[in-house]
Parts: C-alpha cells; sequence; structure tokens
C-alpha cells in the first residue's frame, strides 16, 4: 500500500502557503519580514511553525524522531487534518469502534465523510476480524481509542496489530490515556507500519488541556502531508511556551500520574463495597465506567451535591453507567460520602 495512493488529489497537488518564517530560517538580527510590530512584547513576533524546541524536546521522551510529530491546536486538529488529508468529501468513509470518542465522528460529519460504526463486545473489547469484515472500498481512514473512552480499557494489542496489518488504509490509535496504561503504546510500532498514525495529547496526564495542545506521531511521509495542510502559526507563542517548561519537569507529571493510579484503586475499592454499584469496568486511564443500580438519579443526586460526573447511559452498552474521573484524594472522598448518603 502506498500513502500518497490514499491521499486526496486536490491535497497531493496543493503548493502550502510559505510564511515568512519557512523562507528563512537562521540568525536574523533585523527581522523586517513578516510586518508584524517592532515593539517586543512577549507575543509580538510569529511562533515557530514547526515547534522545533518542543519537538527536540518531545522527541526522546517518547522514542521518535522530532520529524515523526505533528503538534495541533489540541487532538481535536490533528483529527480533522486526518480526515481532511485521507477522505474526499461526500465519498469516501472512516471506520470506528462504538462507543468510542465523540469527535471522529462529528470531525466526520463537517468535512462530509459518512462513518461506519463497528460495535466492540459488551465488555468493550475489540476484534479485528469484526472490523475488517465491516469495511469497504471506500473506508480510507479507522480510528481506534486506547485506551478506549468512555469504557477505559485498552484495546487487545495483538487485536490492534492485526487490524493495523491488514486493513489497506491509514490506522489511528488515539492514545490520550496512554501514561495511565499498562499495555506499552504504539508509538514503538511506527517503523513497522507505515499507514500507523498514533495521536496522544497534553490535555490528561500532562495537566493541560486549557493549553489545547495535541500530538500525532506517524511516518515522515505522513508527518510532511500534516505540515502542508495545516494553518502555519497553528500552534502559538504562549502554548509552546507552556509546553516547553512541562516537558523540562517531566518528573513532577510522573508523580501525578503515579498517585493518580493509586486513587484509581482506592475509588474501585470504595465503590466496589457500595451496594447500588453493580460492575466496574477495568481501566487503564483516569477515569471508571462504572454501571449502577439507578445511574439517572444518582447523577441527578450528585449534582444537587455539587459534585459532576459524565453520564454515559445512552452510549452503546452504557446502560445505567456513569464516567467518573479520578480527582484528588479530598475530591473522591467527597464523592464517596455523597454516594453513600444516596444510597441510604
Ligand atoms: C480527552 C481526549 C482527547 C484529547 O483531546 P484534546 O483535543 O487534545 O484535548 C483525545 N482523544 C480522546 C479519546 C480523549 O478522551
Amino acid at each position: 500500500m502506498s500513502i500518497q495512493q490514499l491521499v486526496r488529489p486536490n491535497i497531493q497537488a496543493l503548493l502550502p502557503y510559505s510564511s515568512a518564517r519557512d523562507e528563512f530560517t537562521g540568525n536574523g538580527e533585523v527581522f523586517l519580514d513578516a510586518n508584524e510590530n517592532p515593539f517586543e512584547t512577549e507575543v509580538n513576533r510569529y511562533p515557530d511553525p514547526y515547534q522545533r524546541a518542543i519537538k527536540e524536546k518531545l522527541a526522546p521522551i517518547k522514542g521518535v524522531s522530532p520529524s515523526q510529530i505533528f503538534l495541533g491546536n489540541g487532538s481535536d486538529e490533528a483529527i480533522d487534518l486526518i480526515i481532511r488529508i485521507f477522505c474526499e468529501p461526500g465519498q469516501d468513509q472512516i471506520i470506528i469502534s462504538d462507543p468510542s470518542y465523540g469527535m471522529y465522528q462529528v470531525s466526520a460529519g463537517i468535512n462530509n465523510i459518512e462513518v461506519i460504526k463497528v460495535p466492540l463486545t459488551e465488555n468493550f473489547e475489540f476484534s479485528a476480524k469484526e472490523m475488517l469484515g465491516a469495511v469497504q472500498d471506500k473506508t480510507k481512514v479507522a480510528f481506534l481509542c486506547s485506551p478506549n473512552n468512555p469504557s477505559g480499557n485498552s484495546l487487545d494489542t495483538s487485536e490492534v496489530e492485526e487490524f493495523i496489518k491488514s486493513f489497506q488504509g491509514i490506522v489511528v490509535v488515539d492514545e490520550a490515556y496512554i501514561d495511565f496504561a499498562s499495555t506499552p503504546s504504539f508509538t514503538d510500532k511506527l517503523d513497522t507500519f507505515p499507514n500507523l498514525i498514533v495521536m496522544q495529547t497534553f490535555s490528561k496526564a500532562w495537566g493541560m488541556a486549557g493549553l489545547r495542545l495535541g500530538m500525532a506521531y506517524a511516518s515522515e511521509e505522513i508527518i510532511s502531508l500534516f505540515n502542508k495542510v495545516k494553518p502555519p502559526y497553528n500552534i502559538n507563542t504562549l502554548t509552546q511556551k507552556a509546553a516547553l517548561e512541562a516537558l523540562n519537569n517531566e518528573a513532577k507529571v510522573k508523580q501525578e500520574i503515579q498517585i493518580i493510579l493509586e486513587q484509581r484503586e482506592w475509588l474501585k475499592e470504595q465503590l466496589s463495597a457500595i451496594s447500588i454499584t453493580e460492575k466496574i469496568f477495568p481501566s487503564d486511564s483516569n477515569f471508571l465506567l462504572v454501571k449502577f443500580q439507578d445511574a439517572k438519579g444518582l447523577f441527578d443526586f450528585l449534582i444537587e451535591k455539587e459534585i459532576i460526573v459524565r453520564d454515559r447511559r445512552k452510549v452503546r452498552f452504557g446502560e445505567n453507567c456513569l464516567r467518573i474521573t479520578v480527582g484528588t484524594a479530598d475530591e473522591n472522598k467527597k464523592l464517596i460520602t455523597a454516594i453513600k448518603t444516596y444510597q441510604k
């Protein structure tokens, strides 16, 4: 399979915008090339369009080369660009597991791309065979989410690998929650599978959802397609600065992850001792999908107590399920105390 054959013809033919900062790299002293205001503030200059400093730091952490990284305005931007690079509106399709993260479908809808949904099992397990069986001629991109949102579990690695091997299109593995998982990242497999894109984000474990910074890792060939299509200055100066600071302080994030994992186990124990809890689904992430006897009643009660969890009763196999993010020890105690009050 050739990647170029999967790319939309208009994107193949596109001559990308060339910015002032594209056309000059090196050591300038006087910058009169970009019509900026010359009076110095933190943000009077355009940012680095390729975020080189961040990629230099991130690459060794992730075991990839800087040329295998795309940075976007949240994972949302990566999802949208992937669809726009590979899927012809009104003609091509994406394929996704169900239930899964809602943005794949929304982004496909905005781009007038049909979505094929393949159910996971009732325990939210993924089968390569099931999904391959649902693929059609015009299915260009598959989105798999592992650990999966909203169920929390990692998809079986060998099933995912089998799918990537057999599918004749692009496979996106969304690893937004990988830092909480016991399974290794698929970034290790980028050199094995030329059709693989791995997405991660600064929004969850890295603690910077407000920054809007997502990563996609792929072959240099695919990353150059992202660079061709993205808005030239898609990551602003302040975001780049904050991300660099965070990358210089990785130890702090690792510590926080450890605390969140301990708290996840504590929450699991506490919830399983509560009689209205019917089932706690296995989690490799920073949240728990929990089935209760009366999820709607509990959900409303918690809102009265100003504790907000996510109602997931309407997703496939999510009957009577609430999705609970692991908070601080104090927040988690408040939640458990409130649930105990409700059940009395
Ligand atoms: C939270 C989440 C993201 C993160 O999206 P951002 O736009 O980077 O904040 C991506 N994928 C999944 C499955 C998520 O749950």
